[in-house]
């Protein structure tokens, strides 16, 4: 496994390579979730390249950006594990070298829901994906469906930009309690771990409904009960379109996305459920 930390460097190593590269970008402080999407990574191509980069452009002013976990060695770890090829690590500076000044726009689909709860982030997440993707130069990149407006903003972007890119989207890794798997897990409490499982049983009780009211009623039941804890705020909770984020009219049928946003204590939590409506 090549670790590099340069864009020339890796430019050397991509030129030499052979067959279809396979990309993971990731923040790092790596769990089975991450280590899904590099194994679906593995079974696409022949070449395996993850990149851990805490990306201080998607991060607002108050949020974790400087205590974002950042455990390098461990890391690496689970990448020789799922035989990664390729790590890249590039610094702050390497990505965003003084005097840049273009960045990508999310459009509407950036400013509802979570771009409206974090105005700016899915512009900082196009940004450096869109610069991944140049750097890396992957014939396919894997993105989870844990940040689901985020895998839709990108695949946006992919058509909106005609970037040379296949997007896979990988399906959300769970603890047996059913809590998805995030970086961000380390920073709860086992009382505030508890509480944040209202997020998940929420959406399993709204994903076994038909229609569009009894699948909202279901989950904000669960919902409601949890924000009696004063360390539950709920931030959303959405039935969306699966593409356009619109929130859907009662009597829709088709595919669907219910999406939760929640503070549990300091740390925010997000969460969803793909399913189909009649
Ligand atoms: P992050 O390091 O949080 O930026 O995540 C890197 C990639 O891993 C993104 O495509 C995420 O959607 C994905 N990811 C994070 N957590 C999970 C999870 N629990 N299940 C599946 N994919 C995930």
């Amino acid at each position: 496994m090549r670790v590099t930390r340069t864009i020339a460097e890796y430019a050397k190593l991509r030129e030499m390579a052979r067959g279809r590269v396979a990309f993971v970008p990731t923040m790092g402080a790596l769990h089975d979730g991450h280590r899904s999407l590099i194994r679906l990574a593995r079974s696409l191509g022949d070449l395996v390249v993850v990149s851990i980069f805490v990306n201080p452009l998607q991060f607002g002013p108050d949020e974790d950006y400087a205590v974002y976990p950042r455990p390098l060695e461990v890391d690496l770890d689970h990448c020789a594990a799922e035989g990664v090829d390729i790590v890249f690590v590039p610094t702050v500076t390497e990505l965003y070298p003084a005097g840049r000044q273009v960045t990508v726009s999310a459009g509407a689909l950036g400013r509802a829901w979570e771009g409206e709860s974090r105005p700016g982030h899915f512009d900082g997440v196009l940004t450096v994906v869109l610069k991944l993707l140049n750097i890396v130069a992957p014939d396919v990149a894997v993105f989870g469906q844990k940040d689901i407006q985020q895998l839709a903003c990108i695949q946006r972007m992919v058509v909106d930009l005609n970037v040379p890119v296949e997007v896979v989207a990988a399906p959300i890794v769970r603890d047996a309690d059913g809590l998805a798997l995030s970086s961000r897990n380390v920073y709860l409490s086992p009382a505030e771990r508890s509480l944040a499982l209202s997020l998940s049983t929420a959406l399993e009780k709204a994903a076994t409904q038909t229609s569009v009211p009894a699948a909202r009623a279901a989950a904000y039941e669960t919902l409601e009960r949890a924000e009696d804890d004063p360390a539950f705020a709920l931030d959303y909770a959405a039935l969306v379109h699966p593409t356009t984020f619109a929130e859907l009219p009662d009597h829709y049928a088709g595919p669907a996305v219910f999406a939760v946003a929640a503070r549990v204590g300091r740390t925010r939590l997000i969460d969803n459920v793909s399913m189909t409506v009649r």
